[in-house]
């Protein structure tokens, strides 16, 4: 008993010999952006989870500098990369950022905004954002960031909301100028999430397309609205911008080309996993004997294939169901 005293603090020594230094918020992150047009730039994520490693840095923002203020599209997973942000677009021009347009509310596309609200930017979302922020859920992903990615997500760290909720008419698009930049949005809710948004740049023919675009790969679709992601990329081949800003992996400049896998991949889980719907076909039967060469060579089929195939299959039965 008379050694009690002194456990903890031997317990205290023992410890500190096993546990590396905790990281420190404090720890600099260095953006670099990637320029993909003459005033319009990127910041590219590894393409990964978000993990201690990566600091949360795994998915793409990019920036558009105008004669009259920088406008900022997402705003990358932590506070602390928000503001590894503003550092670097500070190197590129003196302009002051002043407006954000989110893309969707998921975590890893706006944790950021509050080092650019601290900064005086004005934010922009998709009306339906609120229906995410007054969720349960968005409580619950804030807890498991701050265990994830403490330090740099951690008790300070808040949910943002938007200055301004835009809503659209039936053409879906908005436009504003900012100095002689004008930009167009594009409402493309329900695709991936009920609040996404797109951002064109049509003086540098670049494309902010969100979590909407997948690069020379399968996409995830999961049970994603396929109806409403068709029509989204419709409209993006309708732009043929030059190069496309994808809300996870490289930048596309190849990019008819890969808007058209998508679009292909996705009309041909609609309409094999639609048909067997039709015909009362149990999934398993009908993912076997569907012809899925025309898709099994590009990356993420093997990841993705079965899940998509599955989610689709669910989605067709539900609109067959309401009869859409
Ligand atoms: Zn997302």
């Amino acid at each position: 008993m008379r050694f009690t005293p002194y456990r903890p603090i031997a317990l205290a020594a023992l410890l500190s010999l096993f546990l590396a230094t905790p990281a420190s918020a404090d720890d600099a992150i260095t953006l670099e952006p990637e320029q993909v047009g003459t005033n319009t730039y990127f910041f590219g994520g590894a393409s990964e989870m978000a993990s201690q490693e990566n600091k949360g840095f795994m998915s793409n923002a990019g920036f558009v500098v105008t004669s009259d203020g920088v406008v900022v599209f997402d705003t990358l997973g932590t506070p602390a990369l928000g503001q590894a942000m503003l550092d670097a677009i500070a190197e590129i021009t003196d302009q002051p950022v002043k407006r954000v347009i989110i893309s969707h509310y998921h975590a890893d596309h706006f944790y950021g905004l509050q080092a650019f609200k601290e900064a005086g930017a004005e934010v922009w979302a998709h009306t339906k954002g609120q229906i995410y922020l007054n969720s349960d859920l968005a409580q619950e992903r804030l807890e498991q960031r701050r265990q994830d990615l403490s330090p740099w997500v951690d008790d300070n760290t808040e949910l943002v909301w938007a200055d301004r909720w835009l809503t659209f008419e039936d053409d879906k698009t908005k436009t504003f100028d900012m100095g002689d930049t004008t930009f167009e949005l594009y409402d493309v809710g329900g695709a991936h999430s009920p609040e996404d948004m797109m951002m064109y740049v049509p003086d540098d023919k670049v494309l902010f397309a969100g979590d909407l675009y997948f690069t020379g790969r399968i996409p995830f679709v999961e049970d994603a609205d396929s109806k409403t992601w068709l029509e989204a990329m419709d409209s993006m081949l309708d732009m043929d911008p030059d190069v496309v800003v994808p809300g996870h992996g490289k930048s596309s400049t190849n990019t008819v080309e890969d808007m058209e896998l998508t679009r292909d991949y996705l009309i041909f889980l609609r309409q094999e996993m639609g048909a067997a719907v039709e015909d009362m076909l149990d999934f398993e039967t009908a993912y076997k004997q569907t012809d899925w060469s025309e898709f099994e060579d590009y990356p993420a089929f093997k990841d993705a294939n079965r899940i998509n195939a599955y989610g689709q299959y669910l989605r067709m039965e539900r609109e067959s169901l309401e009869g859409l």
